[in-house]
């Protein structure tokens, strides 16, 4: 077996573990990132970067590679409810210069924020590293245990951060506890071509039988179809022809494109949930991101409160780090202090986003306005819809207690 020795263990490389270890190399501290995956490149896990996640991107002077990298800016959020188009959130309101959400493949992003901290000797990111279990002496967490391709691997740290993701590894290892809410939904998840006439950017089409989600992507549209939680196979069952009439019937502009997916071959079911740990960490091991709290795809704030988190953690811990023979009392109050500042943030979207699922149902379709509006739906609209859209901008775009990165880059 080879063992490694660091500061801090980061399991996972997404966007929370991935922030951590660049913030903390950037603090000057030694880390290592353990990744299960040989690469970034998976199709599953969300898209959008909102302004709280560029507002760090530029306190870290990454922004002109971040532009670099294809992406689409999305300045309103708009909603078709059975064919009546809805400006739901429009960021203009939120201070420059970040008044958009931008969608970028996650993979792209990562790759860059990984690019970043490679640049700092004291980063390490293991790729094709999968975790299997934290290792305990004397009551407290000092590592964890790994299986690569070249065989078994021990990573020795004062500090493991279980960065794993809703299955995570570390959480179990740990026995931590969430506190699980039920979500009524499942996503089936798609690309088709962009159609040939410009359609305004949507991200949710809606009506009374079918729900669908859109994310442009240079050349296609990714497609989430909201499903009720376990209807996958029956929907199957019903064959790739009836799976096309519910796009069509979610999003009629999108019927002529829908024919071209092929079979279900090409449309993966991703399993949604809400949870949240009790207690975010042990002596010496803290869970961040979807380890310590999934999120629903609902307002697509789960990589920004991931990245929230790390930044958080970076700020709480580089302190207490940097000292060389800080007590491991004083790394596990800066645990504690974590889920103080972020636990409440964290409960407040949670609640968000589970009175969504229950204006959304089972996915199976919603019927809010008629087309054409009634003279009510009118009223709601012209009143009701512009007082929220400041409101909405500001809870979407940053979250709850947005973070900024306190620590400067050690030289
Ligand atoms: C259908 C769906 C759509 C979504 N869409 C959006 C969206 O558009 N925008 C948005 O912000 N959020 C979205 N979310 C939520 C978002 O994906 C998560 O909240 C976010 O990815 C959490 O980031 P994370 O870094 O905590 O965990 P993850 O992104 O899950 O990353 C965890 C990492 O840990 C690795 N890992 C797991 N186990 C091990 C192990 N044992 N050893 C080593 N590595 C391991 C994984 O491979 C992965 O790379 C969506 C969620 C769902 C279900």
């Amino acid at each position: 077996m080879i063992t490694e020795r660091t500061r801090v263990c980061i399991v996972g490389g997404g966007p929370a573990g991935v922030m951590l270890g660049l913030l903390l190399a950037r603090g000057g501290i030694d880390v290592i990132v353990l990744e299960k995956h040989a690469d970034f490149f998976r199709d599953f896990r969300g898209d959008t970067v909102h302004p709280s996640t560029l507002n760090v991107i530029d306190q870290l002077g990454l922004r002109a590679e971040f532009d670099a990298i294809p992406h689409a800016p999305l300045h309103t959020l708009d909603a078709v409810i059975d064919g009546v188009r809805v400006h739901a959130i429009d960021f203009g309101s939120l201070p420059a210069p970040n008044r958009f959400v931008t969608l970028m493949p996650q993979w792209d992003l990562l790759d860059m924020l990984a690019g970043a901290a490679r640049r700092h000797p004291t980063f390490r990111l293991l790729m094709g590293a999968d975790v299997t279990g934290t290792i305990t002496e004397g009551g407290r967490i000092v590592g964890v245990e790994a299986q690569t391709s070249d065989g078994a691997l021990r990573v020795e740290a004062d500090l493991t951060i279980g960065a794993d993701g809703r299955g995570s590894t570390v959480r179990n290892s740990l026995g931590l506890v969430a506190v699980e809410y039920g979500v009524p939904i499942d996503v089936a998840w798609f690309r088709i071509p962009r159609p040939v006439d410009p359609l305004p950017d949507t991200l949710i089409w809606g009506s009374p039988t079918a729900m669908l989600v859109t994310i442009p992507r240079p050349g296609y549209l990714q497609c989430g179809m909201l499903i009720p939680k376990g209807s996958f196979d029956s929907i199957r069952a019903v064959g790739i022809e009836g799976f096309r009439a519910r796009i069509a019937a979610a999003a009629p502009r999108l019927a002529g494109v829908a024919r071209e997916l092929a079979s279900f071959e090409d449309v993966k079911l991703l399993s949604v949930q809400i949870d949240r740990l009790r207690r975010w960490w042990r002596p010496g091991a803290l869970c961040i991101g979807d380890a310590a709290h999934a999120m629903s795809p609902i307002f697509g704030v789960g990589i920004n409160y991931a990245v929230q988190d790390a930044v958080a953690a970076a700020n709480l811990l580089i302190p207490v780090l940097n000292h060389p023979a800080a007590p491991p009392a004083a790394i596990d109050r800066a645990l504690g202090a974590l889920q103080r500042r972020r636990a409440l943030p964290t409960a407040l979207m949670q609640r968000i986003q589970r009175i969504a699922h229950g204006v959304i149902g089972s996915g199976g379709g919603l019927h809010l306005l008629h087309n054409p509006p009634t003279r009510r739906e009118r009223m709601v609209m012209r009143v009701a819809i512009p007082t929220a859209r400041p409101i909405l901008a500001r809870i979407v775009g940053y979250g709850f207690r947005p973070e900024r990165i306190r620590s400067g880059a050690r030289p």
